[in-house]
């Protein structure tokens, strides 16, 4: 399997990166053909920056990046808000320095290497999106048919029966393009849903950065670093939570190990994408067919084997 990562690399795209690089070390059949970049935790081009430099410090220099869309269909701009760079630091990373990588981006879109990508690999690739979905919904209106080609589209988002992350009902990557999210929703492809209702059930607590503190490695301190600050950030914004969730590495880890899956809802989403809930995700009821078996909404997920693969990986990582 081939796979792509689009992600608005802050501090959880980051350990979904290093994640993901570690999986497939032990997957000799697979691997990570390109990241591209979104916006949300960070500018497009911070996210371009900080996958390059993240891919590098964790032996991944031969993986292209591909610069995106700047802003959500529609708009004009974008900027990161105060409250989300309060939690991924302003430099996106927690205020971790890691050095530029000596590689440089790609000039190829985003949503033209989807794509192409798509065209070449088929069902031999999963495309993973953890930032706002809008080089998604370029790509597949760049070619349609993608939805159909390639295995599978595993999307970090949406907030069904918890709160969002914006608000009561808004999760963050649909609240940045509710219009992006909602073509992707009902695009026909065979999607992975990982959002809220699960990375909620996660948790990563002190214990597990402190022993990455102490590997002695640049990436030991750089992963444990960026962490400890994301976990103060939930002390302050979640009181009484002992951790952080897991979000981004929670739908790399599925999109590998879709068997952690325990429990799906098989029906059609949507976004709304106006009035008083905006962001929102939800059934979409005028899908007439009623269930839908390329849409799985993970609910819920082998929450030990989980923490095992994650932090297995994470531990290889940092040595
Ligand atoms: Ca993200």
């Amino acid at each position: 399997m081939r796979y792509i990562v689009d992600c608005d690399t802050g501090i959880d795209d980051a350990v979904a990166l290093v994640s993901l690089i570690r999986l497939l070390r032990g997957e000799p059949d697979s691997r990570l053909i390109g990241v591209t970049a979104s916006y949300g935790n960070v500018t497009m081009d911070t996210s371009v920056r900080n996958s390059l430099a993240v891919l590098a410090l964790f032996g991944a220099s031969d993986v292209p990046v591909y610069p995106g869309v700047e802003h959500a269909l529609g708009m004009r701009s974008f900027e990161v808000s105060p409250g989300v760079s309060f939690i991924h630091g302003r430099n996106g990373l927690g205020g971790q320095r890691i050095p530029d990588s000596s590689r440089k981006p790609e000039q190829m879109h985003a949503a033209e290497f989807m794509a192409r990508a798509a065209k070449k690999y088929g069902q031999d690739l999963t495309i993973i999106a953890t930032g706002a979905f809008t080089n998604l919904a370029d790509a597949l209106r760049l070619r349609p048919q993608m939805a159909q080609e390639v295995s599978r589209i595993v999307l970090m988002g949406t907030a069904l029966a918890v709160p969002g992350s914006v608000n009561q009902w808004t999760e963050a990557n649909v609240g940045q393009d509710p219009e992006a999210a909602r073509q992707v929703l009902q695009s026909g492809a065979n999607l992975l849903v990982v959002g809220r209702d699960v990375t909620t059930t996660t948790l990563l607590t002190r214990r597990q950065t402190q022993a990455w503190a102490r590997s002695g490695t640049d990436r030991g301190a750089f992963l444990a670093g960026m962490l400890d600050w994301y976990i103060h950030t939930y002390e302050i914004n979640f009181s009484g939570l002992p951790g952080c969730y897991i979000s981004d590495p929670t739908a790399v880890v599925l999109a590998v190990h879709p068997e952690l899956a325990t429990l799906c809802l098989h029906r059609r989403l949507t976004a709304l994408t106006g009035g008083p809930a905006c962001g929102r995700t939800l059934v979409d009821v005028s899908y007439h067919q009623g269930t839908d078996p390329r849409t799985s909404v993970v609910l819920e997920i082998d929450n030990d084997k989980f923490m095992t693969l994650l932090l297995g990986a994470l531990s290889a990582a940092v040595a």
